[in-house]
């Protein structure tokens, strides 16, 4: 059998996700939920002297934010929409019949005003626009959501639904720059703390085809997103757990974040993979979170 299926087996098996009928959308038992607790407690330990702000966002943004972000310009193939019944009684009796005798019954269905958030940051920046220009200092924002994106796999490390906790700096260029360089350091001592196997190294995001190919490769070029990976699934290809993005001022121009001069303001995230960390700690150190590395559980649980 193939390896990343037998892990997630045994993730059923021990009753740490559990399965569902559609790939990528599993149910967390307590024991998940607290490792995942415990891993934020520490990753906001070392934010902690420069976070101004906290935000946690429900796991769908506003459709005019989520147009704003061009998403579907780079990533139509990750979406998801929220769409609702909006007919009458007429409509609701067809509705009715196509589900007694399986025909599709969400034909009808309308786009709601909320879309689901792809990346757990989006929702910030409008946030942010709509305060006015910035102090001088910037913003530094914790913040976690939900997200979803449309990638259903049996890697249990790729699923539909998952949450990133993000730490975001929003200023001038060197503010968001120096941002990611310390995040970059940070994120390999926590890995170290945690006692997992890592690297960085330059990525691109999986911007949709042809024109995306291009897009990719410059995103690389200009070194602009880096991922610190840990083998989960396999030794040879390891999997990004956190991502250290520095966006320009794209975000800034998108929505209309201005620094204190006026000027567009730059944008900078590192993203954390809850889930995806969750199982690298169970991966490398075994379902038994008792059986753990005595400095990992300290690190975890004090
Ligand atoms: P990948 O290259 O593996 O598709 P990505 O580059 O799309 O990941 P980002 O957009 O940078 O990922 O997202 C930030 C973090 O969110 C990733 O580093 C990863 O830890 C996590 N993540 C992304 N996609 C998923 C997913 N489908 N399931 C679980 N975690 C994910
Ligand atoms: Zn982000």
């Amino acid at each position: 059998m193939d390896k990343q299926i037998s892990f997630l087996d045994q993730l059923f098996d021990r009753g740490i996700l559990y399965d569902s009928a559609v790939d990528g959308l599993y149910a967390r038992s307590g024991i998940f939920e607290d490792v995942i607790a415990r891993f934020e407690d520490l990753a906001k330990s070392f934010g902690k002297d420069e976070t101004s702000e906290a935000m946690v966002f429900p796991p769908g943004l506003p459709m005019k934010d989520f147009e704003t972000s061009g998403y579907m310009k780079n990533f139509p193939q990750l979406a998801g929409t929220v769409h609702a019944f909006c007919g009458n009684d007429h409509d609701h009796a067809g509705l009715l019949q196509c589900l007694a005798s399986g025909e599709d019954w969400t034909k009808n269905q309308k786009a709601t005003d909320i879309a689901l958030t792809p990346a757990a940051c989006y929702p910030l920046y409008p946030i942010l626009a709509r305060r006015g220009p910035l102090p001088a200092t910037g913003a530094y924002v914790a913040l976690q959501s939900y997200c979803y994106r449309h990638e259903p796999s049996r890697e249990p490390t790729r699923m539909q639904m998952f949450r990133q906790r993000e730490f975001v700096r929003v200023g001038n260029s060197e503010q968001a720059i120096e941002f990611r360089e310390t995040w970059k350091k940070r994120g390999q001592e926590i890995m170290k703390l945690l006692q997992l196997p890592c690297h960085v190294e330059v990525a691109n995001d999986p911007f949709f085809g042809r024109a995306g190919k291009i897009m990719g490769s410059s995103q690389r070029e200009q070194e602009l997103k880096f991922e610190l990976v840990v083998p989960i699934n396999s030794e040879a290809s390891p999997t990004a757990c956190m991502s250290f993005n520095y966006h320009m001022d794209n975000f800034g121009k998108a929505w209309n974040i201005r620094q204190a001069d006026g000027s567009h303001a730059y944008t900078a995230c590192v993203g954390f993979g809850l889930e995806r960390i969750a199982l690298a700690l169970f991966r490398h150190h075994g379902l038994e979170t008792e059986n753990w590395p005595t400095n990992v559980r300290k690190v975890l649980w004090g």
